[in-house]
């Protein structure tokens, strides 16, 4: 079994090296070396050796010197070593074992016995090659499952806008009561469903490996109060109270991802406003280090609620994990949340601890590393969706394969008096600019024929006078690229991207491919609106 395998035998005496080459040239490739130096080069050579018998003491750089160098060297340092050596006090074969080696005889030796070592390091080695190609498979494996997961929530999501929009829209024109209380119930259905979609989707992006942190100045206690009000209803409907306190020394802006900050905190919200049957939930906020560039706080959510037992504890970080499962099919939940929480922590360069006492209550506190940022740096460029009606009316020309979506995305903008054209794919939407005019093109990312990018692409290179990407330029006709060339040179379209940013990158591809600005799907009536208002001037 072992004809393919190679031996390197490293010693200076030419009569042992003559010896044991002849006695294992029948069942192995042999190259031999006659010192430590030469030894070291035949071993990064083709056929590279298999197994490597090591004499030690050998003028120059002795055995323990070669093994070691050995080691240190990523092209060599998993060939196993074998010493042999005259040498025989234990400790000679101890630091053979320290410098790196997997077995140690000594001379004189039996040629059965070495060939008997031999084997056995081989086989162990194709073992331990074996287990590290099943290894990297179950990791390719689990990375595609994750990267699946992401994909396919992002796919449900899409339908789920246009379910969540129009259910939005139904319900301003609905008067009948009854039929108001029923489209209620849908939107309410529609929202838990989104909460538990989209915590797959952060999951699984993280599992893959695709979560990416968005930096930017913000007001801690804003985005802390912005979660307190996504919960007051449910804390002021179960009558907890819920109070917010910010040590004196932590900085009122900080830079780093407001959004994924402001998830762990309302996530520690709900989880305290769920178990929690009276009293009053404290958020503390605390510095544990300020630095010149970078500042690490501590966020503590205290209820006094359900606690948890300890034999639990240690499982509550783990995805899918919940600690009482009759409590929390009572409340729903997927058992995701602090999952998704430690994780976020975790790229945060934080930690989230809980602290519980069965009966009496829970402590969850976090830490999270921010860049330091001055408040000044912030720019409220936000405005509230009512200033909408100052905007001019647009007319937009809307590029998206998803029929609902279309229909949604059209009933919003003619709510607020803007014309949209439709366009079912990139290839339609060429055809139509170039016959009419548009202040604002609203293109999907993902549709069949030529997607958002490439229909992006091919407008800048029309603007630009530049050359189109052979691949993209094989799906068109000539005669529609020469004449968007000559209708399109010389003038900037503003291009609105819509993506479901599943997948890290999606942004900076929206941008590189050109287009000025992306609104995130599902889209939101309030972002569309916002967006709308950066682009186009008051009236
Ligand atoms: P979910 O709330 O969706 O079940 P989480 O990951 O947020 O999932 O929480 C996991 C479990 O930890 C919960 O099911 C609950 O058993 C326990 N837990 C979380 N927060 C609290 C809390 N504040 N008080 C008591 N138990 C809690």
């Amino acid at each position: 079994m072992n004809e393919q395998h190679t031996l390197l035998i490293i010693d200076d005496i030419v009569d042992n090296l003559m010896l044991l080459g002849e006695a294992m040239s029948s069942e192995y490739k042999i190259k031999v070396a006659t010192s430590g130096v030469q030894g070291l080069e035949l071993a990064v050579q083709k056929p590279k050796p298999d197994l490597i018998l090591l004499d030690i003491m050998m003028p120059g750089i002795n055995g323990y010197e070669v093994c070691r160098r050995l080691k240190e060297n990523d092209q060599t340092r998993n060939i196993p070593v074998i010493f042999l050596s005259a040498l025989d006090k234990e400790s000679d074969e101890l630091q053979g074992l320290d410098a790196g080696a997997v077995d140690f005889i000594t001379k004189p030796f039996k040629l059965e016995v070495v060939r008997a070592r031999i084997n056995t390091q081989l086989e162990l080695l194709q073992m331990r090659q074996q287990l590290q190609t099943a290894r990297l498979k179950a990791e390719a494996a689990s990375q595609s499952k994750s990267v699946f997961l992401a994909n396919m929530s992002h796919e449900i999501r899409t339908p789920m806008s246009a379910i969540m929009g129009m259910t939005d829209l139904a319900l301003e024109k609905a008067s009948d009561p009854q039929q108001k209380s029923y489209l209620e119930t849908v939107k309410l259905s529609a929202d838990s469903l989104l909460a538990l979609i989209n915590d797959i989707l952060d999951f699984s992006k993280i599992e893959a490996g695709q979560m990416e942190l968005d930096e930017h100045p913000f007001v801690l206690a804003e985005t802390i109060e912005a979660a307190m009000r996504t919960v007051s209803i449910l804390s002021k409907e179960k009558g907890l109270g819920i109070t917010l306190e910010i040590a004196p020394d932590v900085p009122v802006a900080v830079a780093g991802d407001s959004l994924r900050f402001r998830q762990i905190i309302l996530n520690l919200l709900s989880n305290a406003i769920k178990f929690s049957e009276k009293g009053t939930i404290r958020i503390n906020v605390t510095l544990v280090h300020a630095g010149l560039e970078t500042i690490t706080l501590r966020v503590a959510v205290t209820d006094q609620g359900a606690g948890i037992k300890k034999e639990k504890i240690h499982s509550i970080f783990s995805a899918f994990s919940q600690a009482d499962s009759s409590v929390s099919r009572k409340f729903g939940g997927t058992g995701l949340g602090l999952a998704i929480c430690r994780q976020l922590c975790e790229l945060m360069d934080g930690t989230i601890n809980v602290e519980s006492e069965y009966g009496k209550g829970s402590t969850f506190s976090f830490t999270a590393m921010f860049a330091t940022s001055s408040q000044e740096k912030i720019t409220r460029q936000k405005k509230s969706s009512s200033e909408i009606m100052n905007i001019r009316p647009v007319r937009v020309l809307l590029v998206e394969d998803n029929a609902a979506n279309r229909f949604l995305i059209r009933v919003v903008l003619e709510k607020f008096k803007h014309e949209v054209v439709e366009a079912v794919d990139g290839i339609e939407a060429l055809h139509i600019i170039l016959e009419d005019q548009f202040d604002l093109i609203l293109t999907d990312v993902q549709m069949p024929k030529l997607d958002g990018y490439q229909f992006t692409r091919i407008i800048r290179a029309c603007e630009e006078g530049k050359e189109i990407d052979p691949h993209i330029a094989d799906k068109m006709d000539n005669n529609l690229i020469s004449n968007l060339r000559l209708r399109l040179h010389g003038k900037h379209r503003l291009v609105i991207s819509m993506t479901a940013n599943a997948m890290s990158g999606d942004k900076e591809k929206c941008f590189t491919a050109g287009m000025d600005d992306y609104l995130t799907k599902p889209l939101n009536q309030e972002e569309l609106v916002i967006t709308l208002n950066r682009w186009f001037p008051d009236k």
